[in-house]
């Protein structure tokens, strides 16, 4: 991690964007950036704590399709979610995943987005129920992008903050996390979800891959492939290159991910 030279606290969102260059961050929980041995890379840190805008939790309907979303203001901590009346059980559930209750109440939501770390708590989860973040740019327009755009054309937006992210008030998502222990880091993440009849699942793989896994979701279209054939599709897939390390074998990996994608998938579908 650079040397950090300078701290400077933001009182808007738009000055925290008009600050914010190559060799600066956001600060926000902070979890990451003062952890040692971070991976964040900054000389300059903008503190985003004291802005107002990117608090409070609340519902409201999109005018577009007409679906009732959860609106997360970016700075809320994963403790704030979880004690939150309105929030779903299975976003919940994914912050349940931070073991650690002091941690919980510092890491906010959009910082764990922003990082789009292979051992993420909470991206499997918001890939599935395909959660949409609302960035701010830097002449202080607002886009709305996906969780699955955000992170696939990630280079386009590392300079925009997070400002809220919107999740599915009412929608069947289930997850799973696999570590050695509550504290220490996952070795997967999997999330499926069930959204206007399609099939989402989703991967954190530590090292490996974040992101959703389209074609073997699609297999699950009018059927249930059986386990041997969801073994054999987890192996062919290529963004799926596991390796062999402290947390198992990469064989062990893709039997663990093709026996939970069975046991999510039948979750959320309630056996069809
Ligand atoms: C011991 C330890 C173990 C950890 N294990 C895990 C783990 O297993 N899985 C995991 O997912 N995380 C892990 N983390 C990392 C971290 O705790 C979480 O990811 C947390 O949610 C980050 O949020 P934060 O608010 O603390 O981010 P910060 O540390 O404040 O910032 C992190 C990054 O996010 C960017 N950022 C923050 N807010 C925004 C925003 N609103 N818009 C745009 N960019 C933003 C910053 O620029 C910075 O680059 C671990 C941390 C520690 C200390």
């Amino acid at each position: 991690m650079a040397e950090i030279r300078q701290l400077i606290m933001a009182r808007t969102a738009e000055s925290a964007v008009a600050l914010k260059g190559r060799r600066s961050a956001f600060l926000a929980g902070g979890t990451e950036i003062n952890r040692l041995g971070s991976t964040v890379e900054a000389s300059r840190l903008i503190g985003i704590g004291r802005i107002d805008a990117l608090d409070g939790i609340d519902k409201i309907t999109d005018e577009e399709n007409g679906i009732e979303y959860v609106r997360i203001g970016a700075m809320s901590s994963f403790q704030d979610i979880i004690e939150s009346s309105i929030v779903p059980s299975y976003l919940k559930e994914a912050c349940l995943f931070m073991g650690s209750r002091t941690k919980r109440n510092m890491a906010t939501i959009g910082g764990n987005i922003a990082l789009r770390r292979t051992d993420s708590y909470l991206y499997a989860t918001l890939l599935a129920c395909n959660a949409k973040l609302s960035l701010m740019c830097r002449d202080g327009a607002i886009i709305r992008r996906c969780a699955k755009g955000y992170l696939e054309d990630h280079e386009e937006y590392r300079d925009m903050l997070i400002t809220e992210i919107l999740v599915p008030a009412e929608a069947t998502v289930a997850s799973k996390r696999y570590s050695n222990t509550a504290q220490s880091h996952a070795v997967l993440t999997v999330s499926a979800a069930e959204i206007d009849g399609v099939l989402r699942i989703a991967v954190a793989a530590k090292d490996t891959f974040l992101g959703l896994l389209p074609e073997i979701s699609a297999e699950f279209s009018g059927r249930i492939p059986s386990d041997e054939e969801l073994l054999q599709m987890v192996a062919s897939d290529g963004k799926l290159c596991f390796r062999d390390d402290m947390f198992g074998s990469s064989r062990y990996k893709r039997y663990l991910l093709s026996v939970t994608i069975a046991d999510l998938a039948k979750k959320v579908r309630g056996g069809r």
